[in-house]
C-alpha cells in the first residue's frame, strides 16, 4: 500500500458566501502549509459576490480550483462536482463556512498514512446551532440509525477523508438522491473516526431551511431503506386481521338479538382507514418519485465555468 501523498484535494461547496470565502481560504492554506494540495471551490449557483471574489482567489492562488455550477443543485450535488474534478491521492471534504476546522486535516492525514482509508469526523460539541437544530438533527440520527442498512456514526457530518479507492467507488454511485455521509459508509474500506468540535459559523447564515433539511432527510433514508415501505405493508396486515376478527364478532351479536347502531364507529373506521391508505400511497409515492428521478439519467450537475483546470476537463 503506498501512501505516499503527492497531492491532497480539499473540496469544499460554496453557496452564498461572500462573507467568509476570503477567510476561508486563508484558513486552509494556513492549516494545511508544506503539503502538496488542490482546494476545489464549487460555487453551486450564488447569487450575491461569491462568484467575483472565487475568481479574485484563483487568479492569485494557483492552487484553487473553482468550478462554477449552471445554477443552485444542493450541498450534497455540490459536493459531488468537485470530488468528481478532485485528482488527489486523498481528498477531503469540508463545508466553507468554518464550522469544519481545516485544521483538522492533517491530522486525519495522519490516519491516511497508517493505512486508514475512510477518516470521518465526529462532533463532539456543537458550537453555535439553534436547539432546534441539535434537536432534529439527533432525531435524524436515531431514525436512521433503526431504519437504515449502514451503520452511520451519530454526529458525522460530511467532514471527511477519503482515499483515492473508496473515493472512485463513491464516485461510481451516480444515483441522484445523494446521502454523501451514508454513501462513504456504504462503500465499506476501513473507517476510523476522529472527534472534533464543531465551531459555530464563520459568518453569513446555515443555507440549509427546514424544508431542505426534510427533503435531505427523506432522500437519507429512501435511499438507504425499504423499511417504511414495509412500515405499510405491515399496518395494513394488521388493519385486515383487526377486521377479520370483527366479521365474526358482529355476526354472534346480530345472532345474539343485539344490534349495535354503530355510525359513529364505521365513520372512524372508514376515516381511519382511508387515512392510512393515503399515508400509505404518499410514502409509495417518495419511492415512486425518486425512482423518476432516477431513471431520467439526467446529469447530477452542469458545469458552467471551471478555473485554473488542469488539463482536461474530466466527463460527469
Ligand atoms: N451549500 C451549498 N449549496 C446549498 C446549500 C449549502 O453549496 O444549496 C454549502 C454552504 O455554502 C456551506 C455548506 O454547503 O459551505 C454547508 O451548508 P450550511 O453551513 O448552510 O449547512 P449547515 O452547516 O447549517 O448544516
Ligand atoms: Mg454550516
Amino acid at each position: 500500500m503506498d501512501r505516499t501523498l503527492r497531492l491532497l484535494s480539499v473540496v469544499a461547496p460554496v453557496y452564498d458566501e461572500d462573507a467568509l470565502v476570503e477567510a476561508f481560504h486563508a484558513r486552509v492554506c494556513g492549516a494545511l502549509e508544506g503539503i502538496p494540495f488542490e482546494l476545489i471551490l464549487v460555487d453551486d449557483g450564488s447569487s450575491d459576490r461569491t462568484p467575483e471574489l472565487l475568481t479574485q482567489i484563483a487568479a492569485r492562488d494557483p492552487r484553487v480550483r473553482v468550478i462554477t455550477l449552471s445554477r443552485n443543485f444542493g450541498h450534497q450535488t455540490a459536493l459531488t462536482a468537485g470530488l468528481d474534478h478532485a485528482r488527489g491521492d486523498a481528498v477531503a471534504m469540508i463545508d466553507a463556512d468554518l464550522q469544519d476546522p481545516p485544521e483538522l486535516i492533517p491530522q486525519m492525514l495522519e490516519h491516511w498514512r497508517t493505512g486508514t482509508d475512510v477518516v470521518y469526523a465526529v462532533r463532539r460539541r456543537r458550537d453555535g446551532e439553534t436547539r432546534f437544530k441539535l434537536t432534529t438533527a439527533r432525531w435524524f440520527y436515531r431514525l436512521f440509525s433503526t431504519l437504515a442498512e449502514v451503520e452511520l456514526e451519530p454526529d458525522s457530518g460530511d467532514f471527511r477523508l477519503l482515499d483515492r479507492a473508496p473515493l472512485d467507488a463513491l464516485l461510481s454511485m451516480r444515483e441522484r438522491n445523494r446521502f454523501l455521509r451514508g454513501m462513504t459508509v456504504w462503500v465499506g474500506y476501513t473507517q476510523t473516526a476522529v472527534p472534533y468540535e464543531r465551531d459555530a459559523r464563520h459568518a453569513g447564515e446555515t443555507k440549509y431551511t427546514l424544508r431542505k433539511m426534510l427533503t435531505f432527510s427523506l432522500d437519507a433514508i429512501s435511499s438507504f431503506s425499504h423499511r417504511p415501505l414495509q412500515l405499510a405493508t405491515l399496518v395494513g396486515f394488521l388493519c385486515a386481521a383487526f377486521a377479520f376478527v370483527l366479521i365474526p364478532a358482529v355476526i354472534a351479536l346480530r345472532i345474539a338479538g343485539s344490534y349495535l347502531p354503530g355510525f359513529g364507529t364505521i365513520t372512524i373506521a372508514v376515516l381511519l382507514l382511508g387515512g392510512i391508505q393515503l399515508m400509505a400511497i404518499g410514502l409509495i409515492g417518495e419511492y415512486v418519485g425518486r425512482i423518476y428521478d432516477e431513471v431520467k439519467r439526467r446529469p447530477l450537475y452542469l458545469v458552467r465555468t471551471r478555473l485554473n483546470e488542469p488539463g482536461e476537463p474530466p466527463g460527469v
